[in-house]
């Protein structure tokens, strides 16, 4: 089956936007580059909310398809708990604010008012909202939208998949949820065969010791059991965010004023 997929603001031309800008709405897909297993690329947070855009656009009724052009993906971020493994590439957080800042100010100062930001890398939450904060301070009259697509997995659909085995979103990482969704939207990107088997898990206490000690980490990269991945698991997730996603996305682009309230 193909699907739309969103428009790329990379691909547009100049007159393009200036024409459109009134309209339009900048989608910034953002995630990290970084270790994720021995199964799963270096670039899975970015994708996988790449794919989740796709899929809100291939849903969406034609006046809000038209509107949706996806900015070049968030890449870099903040993901130092996964340093002990290779191919991991950072920015402080201090840096990841700026450029939240710089993103956002620039997609406002081109005269688009609305900014959605589709976020697959919890570490780098809070800095990319205080980036994105800052720009707003000088925009007042625009609007930005947050979405972390596991805070649109309903709990029906975790207890479907996991039962009583659910590790928390914590220990999701190129785990259970993310490798079944990366098998749904990029099955040749993932490297699991047979032989595959996650680590024992690793115990959890409620504090940080840094920098962590490879003995509180498990060494594969792999946080909880993701043997039990498949595409169809995947397919479930992805439908169910794009359908919870759907109307938040539909009520903020209705909504006027800013500051989250209507006039
Ligand atoms: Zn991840």
């Amino acid at each position: 089956m193909s699907h739309r997929v969103m428009r790329r603001w990379d691909h547009v031309t100049w007159p393009f936007v200036q024409e459109h800008r009134d309209e339009l709405v900048a989608v910034l897909p953002a995630g990290s580059v970084e270790q994720h297993g021995p199964h799963l690329p270096l670039g899975t947070d970015v994708q996988i909310p790449v794919g989740i855009a796709d899929r809100l656009v291939d849903e969406a009724p034609e006046w809000l398809r038209e509107r949706l052009i996806m900015l070049p993906p968030m890449h870099y971020t903040y993901a130092k708990h996964s340093n002990w493994w290779s191919g991991t590439v950072n920015l402080t957080g201090a840096t990841l604010i700026r450029v939240l800042q710089d993103i956002s100010r620039e997609v406002f100062r081109n005269g688009i008012s609305r900014l959605v930001v589709i976020n697959g890398h919890m570490e780098s939450v809070a800095f990319m909202e205080e980036g994105v904060r800052e720009a707003l301070e000088e925009y007042p009259e625009c609007r930005a939208l947050i979405m972390n697509w596991w805070d649109f997995v309903p709990q029906e659909v975790i207890d479907e998949v996991f039962g009583d085995a659910w590790p928390g979103w914590e220990r999701e990482h190129a785990a259970l949820t993310e490798t079944s969704l990366m098998m749904a939207l990029y099955p040749d990107s993932v490297r699991m065969d047979d032989d595959f088997r996650g680590d024992e898990t690793v115990e959890e206490f409620p504090y940080s010791v840094l920098p962590e000690s490879p003995d509180a980490l498990p060494p594969s990269g792999v946080f909880a059991d993701c043997t039990e991945a498949s595409a169809a698991t995947g397919e479930l997730i992805l439908n169910r965010v794009v359908n919870e996603m759907s109307p938040v996305l539909k009520t903020f682009l209705e909504a006027r004023g800013a500051g989250g309230q209507d006039s």
